[in-house]
């Protein structure tokens, strides 16, 4: 059974846990899921999703709980982790802004509430790559960054002319919230099937 860990300081913890157990489903694997609000559970998990939030305050918390050191570590070993949102806000390498104390886990430059005024909450048909199928997947942007330098990460989507999809070796990241669609596409795609990550392998041959 594998170990997944939902960072849960802040945020919509429940959306990921239930999209977790979902595509873990859809890729024939056992996992158990947890809430992380406490230094000393991530070491166990092998793989972990941040959500969307409150970066500024999930930031802080991160930092105060001892848990970002052992963010830090995880990706390190090359376990996948999945940051949506707010998520990838704190996993930036850059955010330009003095109350996010980034956790440096991807190479991209991020620009907090980005998609404007008028549309602080939309959907959108996405092409992402990689995945499975030629459906566009169903973007939830809340109040979304966009990702204004992608360094050396690879773009998986991009809206309105900007990159809103990264991946960076066991790292991928989203400016929009895949937890809040019953589509666990991008989830499975950055826990099963990204093989810059270290998964343990299927017991079952
Ligand atoms: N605007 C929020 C922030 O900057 C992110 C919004 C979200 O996670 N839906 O922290």
């Amino acid at each position: 059974t594998l170990q997944a860990g939902v960072v849960a300081v802040q945020g919509d913890v429940a959306e990921h846990v239930t999209a977790i157990e979902r595509a873990a489903a859809a890729h024939g694997r056992d996992v158990e899921v947890r809430e992380i609000r406490e230094s000393g559970l991530v070491p166990d998990c092998d793989f972990l999703a941040m959500p969307g939030g409150e970066s500024t305050t999930i930031s802080r918390l991160l930092h105060d709980d001892g848990i970002a050191p052992e963010i830090q570590n995880h990706v390190a070993a090359g376990k996948p982790l999945f940051a949506t949102c707010a998520g990838l806000i704190v996993a930036a390498a850059d955010t330009g802004d003095e109350r996010v104390d980034e956790l440096e886990l991807l190479d991209v430059t991020v620009e907090r509430n980005a998609f404007g005024r008028q549309k602080d909450s939309f959907e959108a048909p996405l092409d992402v790559a990689g995945l499975a199928d030629d459906e566009p997947f169903p973007a939830v942007f809340i109040r979304a960054p966009a990702i204004a330098d992608a360094g050396s990460a690879e773009v998986l989507a991009t809206w309105d002319g900007r990159p809103v999809a990264v991946r960076d070796g066991p790292v991928v990241g989203t400016s929009f919230h895949p937890e809040l669609t019953p589509d666990s596409r991008i989830h499975g795609l950055a826990f099963f099937e990204n093989e810059e990550a270290a998964l343990p392998a299927s017991e079952s041959a």
